[in-house]
């Protein structure tokens, strides 16, 4: 197998950073054991990030786009064989290691991840890391205990992709389900979801008070910085916060009182790394819980070059729940 495939790629060097659409040699893929033919991406926003010319991208060229789904084309790892289905999210794909926004990946056999049925290969993708994260998010809660029983579920930047499907899978659990948003227009689109209450994102944007009044058992928090303050000093006693995100910034102005006052948990989600074992739990989930209309509704599909324009959106917070890329269009 050799040849030219369609790939953005991002370089940087004297003349500065570019991310174009353009093709790779077969000679430019990396190290792995598992050569693909991707058949769908998806923009998360650290996508957006990398297509912007943050440093989360730490090798050029590049390819960005940090999940994929495709298929097998030739494999050496005896878990995979030509023809397979496969899944990939995270460990460092389109930052280190060739992602994708390309026709063709290399990879590692022991990242990637049998097409959980009942998906799609576009439904793995409109899921993505932000809907597998929103998963590690519930299994956190699940673990500690909280049930809709302690009480309601707030989840923060909800109109988002991680929030989009965190809102789904909160109602499939059976909780009473706080949105918090700042687009006032995407209410609506919330309440289809499973939102039961809306609250405005500047209710939790201010300075706020160290313990305030306990509003929600638990909560899935891709916001950061003072909004996942307020979250903490609302959380109800023995409650757990999953912070997973910074679209509103990487600080945490904090006081120590919800979690030595409330015996509050602030469980911390990452998704890069995550554990396999994990992975096939949280893509489990998933599979149990996700209502697939909700997922087609919550979802839109662009081409390959659409995602500079979804990249900028992403950053910008205006896009709504999730986007699915047609790396073959
Ligand atoms: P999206 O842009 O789709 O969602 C983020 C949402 O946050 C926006 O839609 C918006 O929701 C809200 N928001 C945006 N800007 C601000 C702001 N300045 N202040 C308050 N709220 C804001 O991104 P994703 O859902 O893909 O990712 C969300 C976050 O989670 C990101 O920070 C991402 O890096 C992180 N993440 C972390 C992972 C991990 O492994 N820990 C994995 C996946 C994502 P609304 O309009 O409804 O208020």
């Amino acid at each position: 197998m050799t040849g030219t495939f369609r790939a953005i790629v991002l370089t940087k060097d004297d003349s500065g950073f570019k991310a174009q659409l353009g093709a790779l040699d077969d000679g430019a893929l990396m190290e792995g054991d598992v050569t693909l033919a991707v058949t769908h991406s998806t923009v998360n926003y650290k996508d957006g990030l990398a297509l912007s010319g943050s440093p989360v991208v730490r090798r050029f060229p590049m390819v960005p786009g940090i999940d994929f789904c495709g298929v097998v084309e030739s494999s050496s790892h005896p878990a995979w064989k030509k023809g397979d289905v496969a899944v990939l999210n995270g460990w460092g794909v389109g930052e280190v290691h060739l992602g994708g926004y390309a026709a063709r990946a290399r990879i590692k056999g022991d990242w990637l991840l049998k097409l959980p049925p009942p998906f799609s290969p576009a439904e793995s993708m409109a899921i993505g890391t932000a809907g597998y994260t929103a998963a590690l998010c519930m299994q956190a809660i699940i673990a500690h205990g909280t049930t809709p029983q302690s009480g309601a579920l707030l989840v923060t930047g909800a109109a988002g992709g991680v929030g989009s499907v965190a809102v789904a899978l909160a109602k499939a659990h059976g909780f009473h389900v706080i949105a918090s948003t700042g687009r006032e227009s995407e209410a609506a689109y919330l309440k289809s979801l499973g939102a039961d209450e809306i609250i405005a994102r500047a209710e939790l944007a201010g300075e706020g008070r160290p313990l305030g009044k306990e509003r929600w058992a638990a909560a899935i928090d891709s916001v950061g910085s003072r909004t996942l303050a307020n979250v903490l000093a609302q959380t109800r006693y023995g409650g757990i916060v999953a912070a997973c995100g910074l679209a509103g910034g990487n600080d945490l102005p904090t006081t120590v009182l919800p979690f030595i006052l409330r015996g509050v948990t602030l469980a911390g989600i990452d998704s890069v790394m995550a554990p396999h074992a994990r992975r096939v739990a949280a893509w489990k989930l998933l599979a149990e819980k996700l209502d697939r209309q909700k997922l087609a509704a919550m979802t839109k599909t662009i081409p390959l070059s659409g995602v500079f324009d979804a990249g900028k959106a992403i950053l910008k917070g205006e896009v709504r729940g999730r986007l699915v890329v047609d790396v073959q269009a």
